[in-house]
């Protein structure tokens, strides 16, 4: 009997040890909109930030608080209803640091299925697009019994900060955006808003909402792990710590979670993501935080410096490659230590990198992604981004797109055509973004076929490699009638040597014009990339492009042309492949960086020379037809809505674009001229370097 008796003492102790009762408040809200406007249904808490719901979406809030007004739209305006939240009992487990694991705890914690987290994918990035990532993570840690919240930064702190300095008039700027039928004038007025609203916010960071990028680039941007400490210790000064602050801590605390995830893929997250992972382990020094996303795998070379030890007093954990296997490993027994694809800091302030898993996920098996973020992207319809294979098999010398991949430079994994249709069924939505690095030809019509067995139409975006196929007309036809509306296609460069010395072989740059017509023939839109200074290429061959895009503009719709980069894990930049063309600054000074400084061995190529040559390139695109308006209505998720001859009519409504100053672009493309072609030539404007150009 006096054992019994001790056994239940034991029981409670551990259970008053393990676990907390909470008493939580709640409201459930669903985005409704009888106006038929699809317009956004709000919750106004008291002291809070709103929070907005897209119409047919439904979400649960923890409010914190005993009132609270559901605001949405009807036929003769807005109505408001005052509702009182529920409440609810929680037990939950107890959060154990992370840092000085708890023998029993995390005994405990190994059986335990039931961990809160959220994923946060934080500002800037482009609005326009979701990310993906994330949306993969959270049904695949939900399948298993965690608590799960995605949160959009990317969208919710952009709209934030153009709020806090640009006051109502945003709101209706921000409809416009979600409006399907806003005219090409209210979303040019639109886009001028956000411009002049985010270039007037005072900062010493460059922050600019302008055409289709959310410009920002943090001045403590330097690539150096002193830049993030710097970043850190003034944080309060930073553009996005009112939004972390206002909004992302007070979620997190509401979460009372186990783990927080930062995701970024792009360079400009870095600063803040380091921002907001300070101020949750600040704030909540027991949750584990964790960052991945796919930049780290390509700053794997900071990881082994002594001083980036020091970041890891704001983190717990980097996930460097797939986040599938790390994320589950860390919510089953929230040890770094012992987690696949890591780095991580012990209590002797060593760095460690964990191998990646033996097994890379099988993508077949994901479960369909989960879009709900708590924004939505700025298009009136939404546009999902899907992948249906990991890895590129082309392997371009330039090119670490896929550097994240647990199978980099290896076999793609694939999922079967079946399951993507099946995906976008689940998802119940009709226009997709394909994110594959290129969705092959074959799949393209596979897919196509399926969709038409099932019976569901849907039309996708994707990037493609520009091989001879598609001079075949028919082929481009029966890709559109499969669904393809939109393609994204490296032209690169017009001389077969960079090419063929960059490993793109399949690119027939004689053949770029026909592809183009044939693309537009079919309906099929086309965004083409252009790159000066590729390593071994005369710079003059930059001006071949201006003829070009002259004879064959009507045919694009979208124009990048960009400097050349040595890209971190590229195959030419670990192999070393330019090493007679470029020499490459041993010690990096800017680790933190996606690219490695480097000059041209060519004395007569300088940077400045290429990014004259860009800047004339352009100039060229601000002379296309299609720039005004795909400034305007930006990329596919928007402009996917529209067929070429819509566009070309909306272009003709929009005001004439500004011109770049080339004053001292012109200079360097004569001293190019002078140099590589040993003419001399006036060049007092881009219509004499046009006229040039024709002649080569
Ligand atoms: S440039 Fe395109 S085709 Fe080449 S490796 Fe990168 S993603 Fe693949």
């Amino acid at each position: 009997m006096q054992q019994k008796a001790l056994w239940l003492l034991i029981a409670a102790l551990i259970g008053i040890n393990t676990f907390t009762v909470e008493v939580r408040t709640y409201i459930d809200i669903i985005g409704i909109d009888p106006s038929a406007r699809h317009s956004e249904t709000y919750l106004e808490l008291p002291a809070r930030p709103h929070i907005v719901v897209a119409e047919g979406e439904r979400s649960r809030i923890y409010t914190g608080a005993d009132t609270g007004v559901v605001v949405f739209r009807n036929e003769s305006g807005w109505t408001r209803l005052p509702v009182t939240p529920k409440r609810t009992i929680h037990i939950v487990f107890r959060q154990t640091p992370s840092e000085k694991p708890q023998p029993m705890l995390c005994l405990l914690a190994l059986g335990s299925k039931n961990r809160r987290i959220i994923l946060n994918y934080p500002p800037p990035s482009s609005v326009w697009h979701l990310p993906l990532g994330v949306a993969q993570l959270a049904p695949l840690l939900q399948a298993r019994g965690h608590g799960v919240l995605q949160r959009y930064g990317h969208i919710a702190g952009v709209e934030y900060v153009l709020r806090t300095q640009g006051g109502p008039p945003i709101e209706r700027s921000l409809h416009v955006i979600r409006d399907p039928p806003s005219s090409i004038s209210d979303l040019h007025a639109a886009r001028m808003h956000f411009e002049q609203v985010s270039s007037s916010i005072p900062t010493n960071d460059v922050f600019v909402v302008e055409r289709n990028n959310v410009r920002y680039t943090s001045k403590d941007s330097d690539g150096s792990v002193a830049g993030v400490l710097r970043a850190i210790k003034a944080r309060e000064s930073n553009i996005w710590y009112p939004y972390f602050k206002e909004v992302e801590l007070p979620i997190a605390m509401e979460f009372r979670l186990d783990i927080y995830g930062i995701s970024i893929s792009d360079e400009k997250q870095f600063i803040p993501c380091w921002i907001l992972a300070s101020m949750v382990k600040e704030t909540l020094p027991n949750t584990l935080v964790v960052l991945g996303g796919n930049l780290w795998p390509r700053i794997k070379g900071a990881y082994h410096l002594p001083e980036f030890a020091e970041l890891f007093d704001y983190c717990d954990a980097i996930i460097v490659r797939e986040g599938y296997r790390p994320i589950v490993e860390l919510a089953e027994t929230l040890r770094p230590s012992d987690t696949s694809g890591t780095v991580w800091r012990d209590s002797a302030t060593i760095v460690h990198i964990n191998p990646s898993t033996p097994s890379p996920t099988i993508l077949e098996q994901l479960p369909t992604p989960v879009f709900d973020g708590g924004a939505r992207q700025w298009s009136p319809d939404a546009v999902y981004p899907l992948q249906t294979m990991s890895n590129c098999p082309m392997h371009c010398g330039f090119c670490a797109i896929s550097a994240a991949s647990d199978t980099y430079l290896e076999r793609p994994r694939m999922v079967s055509l079946q399951r993507v249709a099946r995906h976008m069924i689940a998802l119940g939505t009709h226009r997709f973004d394909i994110v594959d690095e290129t969705f092959l030809i074959q799949r393209q019509l596979t897919l196509g076929t399926e969709l038409k067995r099932l019976g569901y139409p849907a039309t996708w975006h994707c990037y493609l490699t520009i091989t001879n196929d598609l001079l075949d007309q028919g082929l481009c036809h029966r890709l559109y009638d499969a669904g393809l509306r939109g393609v994204q296609l490296g032209l690169e460069s017009l001389s077969p040597d960079t090419l063929s010395r960059e490993n793109k072989t399949w690119n027939t740059p004689g053949n770029y014009g026909r592809i183009l017509q044939n693309l537009r023939a079919a309906g099929i839109q086309t965004h083409v990339f252009i790159i000066i200074g590729i390593p071994g290429e005369p710079l003059h061959h930059g001006l071949r492009w201006l003829p070009f895009l002259e004879q064959y503009g009507d045919a694009i719709l979208t124009i990048k042309a960009g400097r050349y980069r040595l890209t971190n894990r590229s195959p030419e930049e670990f192999n070393n492949t330019h090493s007679d063309r470029i020499v490459v600054e041993e010690t990096d000074p800017a680790p933190l960086h996606l690219n490695r400084k480097f000059r041209y061995c060519d004395g007569t190529i300088s940077r400045k020379r290429v990014e004259a040559m860009r800047d004339l390139l352009e100039q060229a695109c601000r002379h296309h037809w299609a720039y005004g308006v795909t400034s305007t209505v930006p990329w596919w998720i928007n402009r996917g809505r529209y067929t070429w001859e819509e566009l070309r009519h909306m272009a003709a409504r929009i005001p004439a674009q500004q011109e770049l100053d080339l004053r001292k672009s012109l200079p360097k493309i004569r001293g190019i001229i002078r140099d590589e072609l040993r003419r001399d030539v006036e060049l007092d404007s881009f219509e004499d370097v046009l006229n040039f150009s024709r002649t080569l």
